[in-house]
């Protein structure tokens, strides 16, 4: 491609709109325009990346047997509806774009594809004969996400490829779970970037295990805790590890004792010179199930650690069925303007015990009349530990399960993991933070969705079985995007090989002078047909601008036909290295077929 004839526009200015490096770049050097809140534009450079993280991706998925096919954007709700998430994706995640048509039908612009996918598999799997079977596609998916942000990253129309597996049984989802595995970490190596795979929530989507897969970078909106052994890897939502040791208890008797204004733990454990791990503290939330009821949840917790709500809200669904429900609305901390709605009266906060009576409660047909107390697994064991008294101004000292609380029997690990804690593998391993965009998920869903389908088939002994399934994504605009997230300077970006969008870049300093002309010309067209992608910066510009944007679009290898000319030369530049380098006109095809080759097959 020629500048001069190409759609080419860069930015000298940093977009008001961009926050993170990658977003400002991607801007400034013409890949991508905003349309609206959300809703990219992929350039014509843009898109070439794209095309080639779709082939990567493409090939590692054939290479696992799955079969590409394309599923449709336009799904009916009844699909939604069979599955349970009709009301999940359209309200409590609201995540889902929904429309009716013309004839009043109810319809979803796909945020994901199990249910087609399952819908398809009912109707054309009927014999264990017929498994395994994997389907995917790589497709523009909508989601109405509430803060759509930094560009490609959280897109509200983006590029996923989704992939759906069907086995016979737990163990052959498992090998295919591990296929997939694999060819994810193929993915990414092959794309160039630095990785994470990381024990991840299965969320909104369900079943048991799932991975993600993390491109490390200071910017990502994960937080992943590993250790340095490598035997550990999660996402915060998902951590495990082992909490600090509790300090042993000064108070022997218990006794209410008067706190007044230490309604906060720090000024609590001032107050009575003793550590945050001789506390129980009583953590309040508030649920709202989609059938409408609202549930108040008491948790106990060590006095020194914080609740995980993605540990709670997993707790909280499994309660569901208690209220009629399928799932939870919303899980909030309760402000008082939403106390005033439930309670009969002022809750004691921040002295409320462990026992705090349910006559807090007002009686409601909307409102469990019991509050769901779970108990953290780090208070189980304390001893004559410090609590609130359920009355302002007062802590009571010295108190003991069994004695003053009775404790509830729903015992559940809670408590987020943070960096600095003893792993539950190796206690001598403690657990370290780094920052993560999440560009893939694999899930083992099990027959969550071949249950609610009815997606069955008939196994060797004549039964008629569920389907077991995996599924597994990748972001791949994300990707792109991260990509330039973990590869800038401050010249602009750095693309790794493999997905630039050309290889190579030859610059004619001076389009005056025919000499570089015929020289560049050559070259551009020796190195296209070799099958090195070149663009050809013929602008009639000056060399300082057309060097700047070469090193903004970030092409791995610039040529200049300019001074050594004469000595049958031309100048090669790496991008990534700035390395600088005088070679044959004769031997530029050659070299830069090689670098690429050695760039791209690692
Ligand atoms: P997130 O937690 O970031 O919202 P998710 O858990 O909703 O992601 P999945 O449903 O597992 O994501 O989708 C598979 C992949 O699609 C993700 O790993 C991510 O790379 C990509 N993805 C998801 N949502 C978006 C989005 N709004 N914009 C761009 N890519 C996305
Ligand atoms: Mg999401």
């Amino acid at each position: 491609m020629r500048l001069s004839q190409m759609l080419f526009v860069t930015l000298r200015e940093d977009p008001a709109e961009a926050e993170i490096p990658s977003h400002k770049l991607l801007l400034r050097a013409g890949y991508i325009r905003r349309v609206g809140s959300g809703i990219y534009a992929y350039l014509p450079l843009m898109w070439r990346v794209l095309q080639k993280v779709s082939q990567i991706v493409r090939e590692e998925m054939n290479a696992t047997g799955a079969q590409e096919c394309l599923l449709p954007q336009l799904q009916p709700a009844e699909l939604w509806q069979e599955s349970g998430r009709w009301d999940t994706y359209t309200k409590a995640e609201g995540i889902m774009f929904a429309l009716v048509d013309r004839q009043q039908r109810e319809l979803g612009l796909g945020p994901t594809h199990e249910e087609v996918v399952t819908a398809i598999a009912r109707d054309m799997i009927r014999s264990y004969r017929q498994l395994p079977q994997t389907l995917y596609q790589i497709q523009t998916k909508f989601r109405d996400e509430i803060r759509p942000r930094f560009g490609l990253m959280r897109g509200r129309e983006f590029i996923m490829k989704d992939a759906y597996s069907f086995d016979a049984d737990e163990a052959g989802m498992k090998l295919t779970y591990e296929k997939m595995n694999q060819a994810y970490h193929n993915i990414l190596r092959r794309c160039g970037l630095k990785f994470r795979a990381v024990d991840a929530d299965s969320g909104a989507i369900g079943g048991s295990g799932s991975q993600e897969f993390m491109v490390l970078a200071d910017a990502g909106e994960d937080e992943i805790l590993y250790t340095d052994d490598g035997h550990y890897a999660a996402n915060v939502e998902k951590a495990v590890s082992l909490p600090p040791d509790a300090e042993p208890s000064p108070f022997t008797t218990h006794e209410k004792r008067e706190t007044p204004g230490t309604e906060t733990i720090e000024k609590l454990c001032k107050f009575l010179k003793c550590s945050p791990t001789q506390l129980v503290k009583n953590v309040l939330y508030q649920a709202v199930y989609d059938s409408g009821i609202t549930v108040l949840v008491l948790i106990h917790i060590r006095g020194d650690q914080d609740v995980n709500a993605v540990k709670l809200q997993n707790e909280l669904v499994k309660l569901a069925a208690q209220y009629g429900a399928k799932t939870v609305l919303s899980l909030t901390v309760p402000d008082a303007e939403a106390q005033q709605k439930w309670a009969s009266k002022p809750l004691p906060l921040g002295y409320m015990s462990p026992g705090i009576s349910d006559d807090y409660i007002r009686s409601s047909k909307e409102i469990a009349p019991k509050f769901v107390r779970l108990v953290d697994q780090t208070v189980v064991e304390l001893q004559n530990f410090v609590t609130g008294s359920d009355e302002s101004g007062y802590h009571v000292v010295g108190a003991n399960w069994g004695a003053q609380f009775q404790k509830s029997p729903h015992v559940v690990d809670l408590r987020k993991a943070k960096a600095g804690d003893r792993a539950i593998h190796d206690s001598t391993q403690i657990l370290q933070t780094a920052r993560g965009i999440e560009i893939g998920h694999i899930f083992q869903l099990g027959t969550k969705y071949s249950t609610a389908l009815g997606a069955t088939y008939t196994n060797e002994q004549g039964e008629e079985v569920p389907l077991v399934m995996g599924c597994y994504g990748v972001g791949i605009s994300r990707l792109a995007q991260s990509a330039v997230e973990q590869s800038y300077d401050k010249d602009g970006i750095v693309f790794p090989v493999a997905i630039a969008p050309y290889h190579a870049i030859v610059i004619i300093p001076n389009v005056g002078d025919a000499e570089q002309v015929a020289a560049a010309e050559k070259l551009y067209g020796e190195l296209n047909q070799a099958g090195v992608e070149t663009l050809l910066d013929d602008r009639n510009d000056r060399a300082g601008v057309k060097f700047k944007d070469a090193d903004l679009i970030g092409i791995p290898y610039r040529i200049v036909t300019g001074k050594s000319l004469k000595d049958g030369k031309v100048e090669v530049v790496q991008r990534a290295t700035k390395a600088v380098q005088e070679i044959a006109i004769s031997e530029v095809v050659s070299t830069l077929k090689q670098w690429i080759s050695e760039a791209t097959h690692r």
